[in-house]
């Protein structure tokens, strides 16, 4: 028998997005919960992030839009999950489980003091035109927020990429400001709650640092116990049981007991090389968005007590490019607008278009690793002309005469020349391909139909281009002197594999049954949506509610949330 130091109903490992709605079911149930946090900050890579949640049906669609339901949202599960034996990690049960829970958990952390809202009345689903898909919005994410509210805690949760008192939808809409006054106008708005903000000594964060802020600030109103700079290096196992974990205190190991189980929400193993080369080969952790502390540390140890790992080659890919800079952001220039906005292609290294760059990063980036097994494609190239560089910025930054930022040529980062075959020869692909692959785009957008990829034809490609760009949001031609050309490659946010989990969020041993007192969320479990992205914040979303879930079975509490 292990002798405890201390001991807790819930353990939980990792402050990820499942810790805190976990721990506050629990504490809600009248139990006690310890939430253990190896590095200094808490949050994981969900305070680093975007704090969208994928909720369909949730109680704000439910309110504009008489149409939206579990069974629609079902269908598109079904439809863009699909079921397999490569992914395990999600099954008919699973997201059924999923499409039930999640608006539940959104009205209890709401219920709990969470301020939340839709995230956009036009962000749809990444296979919107699949059955069931939803062409406005089914995302949610926390009110911006002061993190000074946290008192003493304040600066435990990171900053977040972007400091300022305003809804995710409005900062989106930056790259536009020139061309609309009422854009104009809401970040006028923005900028005087960021004055009133200064002068009135706040703190604000929004996008997955307010959402981590507040659910920091609720959980600790209701008691629950968090403790930063606690890594926990052993899940304790008796007679098959997890019992209890192992951690430090003040330096000398310490030994937790749960009484009625443990979570493991403790991120995945983007920043592990190692665990990339054997699972992801041709990835890199450098072009990872994920956060130091996301080793996959805690799969080692799953499935060294009997978890089963699964989807390790999926990642939450992000394309991103590599500017002056790269490698020293807080977050990676992105490359999801580059490559779709009007006027811009992306191509292989043999100067070949290959994909809608349009539509999921994930499937982008697969659709680029992918490609790179037959023709060299890592990097790409965004190939575009200065009528795309008159509108909108590269990695952050307007580009053309007498505006490019010197480090863009100087670093050979930049290539531009006054030609499409001087462009070619640039990037040593044969001009008479790269000429026939422009005229080729330029043809489809003269037409208005991308025929080899149909970009433009979902309403989340459309989503992704310019508003203002008629007649399609996402179609432009490449025709204006000098033409450019800036890489693009295969990055992330996370990755997206882990162990088994069934409904209840309990983890399973080798023979399919649960581990009793072993419960994981997040993305230290295959991905309950299998091996792709159906819109944006189907990470957080499923975390924050098998965290929810896994906690309410532990405190037998299924049937009254
Ligand atoms: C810039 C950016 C934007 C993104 N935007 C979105 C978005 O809007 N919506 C969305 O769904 N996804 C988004 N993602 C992806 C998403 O953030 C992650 O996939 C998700 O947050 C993972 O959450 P999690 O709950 O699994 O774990 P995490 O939030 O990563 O938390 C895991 C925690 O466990 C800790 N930990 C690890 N090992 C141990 C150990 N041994 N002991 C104790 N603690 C440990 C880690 O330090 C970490 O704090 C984004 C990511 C980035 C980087």
């Amino acid at each position: 028998m292990a002798e405890w130091d201390e001991s807790f109903d819930w353990v939980v490992v990792g402050s990820g997005a499942g810790s805190m709605s976990s721990a506050l079911m629990m504490r809600k149930a009248g139990k006690t919960a310890v939430i253990l946090e190896k590095t200094k900050l808490v949050g994981g890579t969900t305070a680093k992030s975007g704090g969208v949640m994928w909720i369909p049906n949730n109680r704000f669609i439910r309110a504009a839009e008489p149409d939206e339901s579990a069974e629609k949202a079902i269908t598109y599960l079904d439809a863009v999950c699909g079921d397999s034996p490569d992914t395990p990690g999600t099954s008919p049960e699973k997201r059924r489980a999923y499409v039930a829970e999640a608006p539940k958990m959104l009205d209890f952390i709401i219920g709990e003091g969470v301020e939340m809202e839709r995230a956009a009345t036009f962000w749809p689903d990444y296979y919107d035109d699949l059955p069931g898909g939803c062409k406005t919005s089914r995302c949610v994410t926390a009110r911006y927020f002061d993190l000074k509210e946290l008192g003493a805690w304040e600066k435990r949760v990171p900053p977040g990429f972007a400091p300022f008192p305003a809804r995710l939808e409005d900062g989106m809409k930056k790259d536009f400001m020139k061309k609309s006054v009422a854009i104009k106008l809401a970040f006028a708005r923005i900028a005087a709650r960021v004055v009133f903000g200064k002068l009135t000594g706040k703190n604000y964060t929004m996008a997955g640092a307010a959402l981590q802020g507040r659910m920091l600030k609720a959980a600790l109103g209701a008691g629950v116990d968090i403790r930063p700079e606690s890594p926990v290096s052993q899940l304790v196992v008796e007679d098959g049981k997890a019992v209890g974990v192992e951690t430090v205190k003040g330096g000398k190991p310490w030994r937790i007991a749960a009484r009625l189980g443990v979570l493991v929400n403790a991120g995945g193993f983007a920043q592990n090389q190692a665990m990339r080369d054997r699972y992801q080969p041709g990835t890199r952790a450098e072009w990872s968005n994920a956060p130091a502390g996301d080793t996959g540390d805690m799969h080692v140890e799953l499935e060294r007590i009997g978890g089963v790992l699964a989807q390790m080659d999926q990642m939450v890919g992000y394309q991103t490019t590599r500017a002056p800079g790269f490698g020293t952001d807080y977050v990676k220039p992105a490359g999801q607008s580059l490559g779709a906005r009007p006027g811009a292609i992306v191509v292989d290294q043999s100067g070949v278009r290959y994909m809608n760059e349009g539509g999921s990063y994930e499937l982008f980036c697969e659709t680029m690793l992918k490609r790179n097994r037959e023709v060299p494609a890592v990097p790409s190239w965004v190939i575009f002309s200065q009528r795309y560089a008159d509108d909108y910025p590269v990695a952050g930054r307007m580009i053309g005469p007498g505006k490019t930022p010197r480090a863009y040529e100087a670093e050979g980062y930049l290539k531009q020349a006054d030609t499409i075959e001087g462009l070619a020869a640039l990037i040593n692909v044969d001009p008479a391909v790269l000429r026939a692959t422009v005229d080729r785009w330029n043809g489809f957008v003269d037409k208005g139909m991308d025929e080899d990829f149909r970009r433009g034809a979902r309403e989340y490609d459309k989503f992704l281009g310019d508003p203002f760009n008629a007649p399609n949001p996402t179609l432009g031609r490449i025709d204006k002197a000098p033409f450019y050309a800036v890489d693009i490659i295969p990055g992330d946010v996370g990755t997206y594999g882990g162990v088994i989990i069934d409904a209840k969020a309990r983890v399973l041993d080798r023979a399919g049954e649960p581990i009793p007192g072993l419960y994981a969320c997040g993305v230290t479990t295959a991905s309950i949506m299998g091996g792709v992205y159906p819109g944006a914040g189907a990470s957080v979303g499923p975390s924050m509610t098998f965290g929810w879930i896994a906690a309410k079975h532990a405190a037998g509490l299924d049937n009254q949330y």
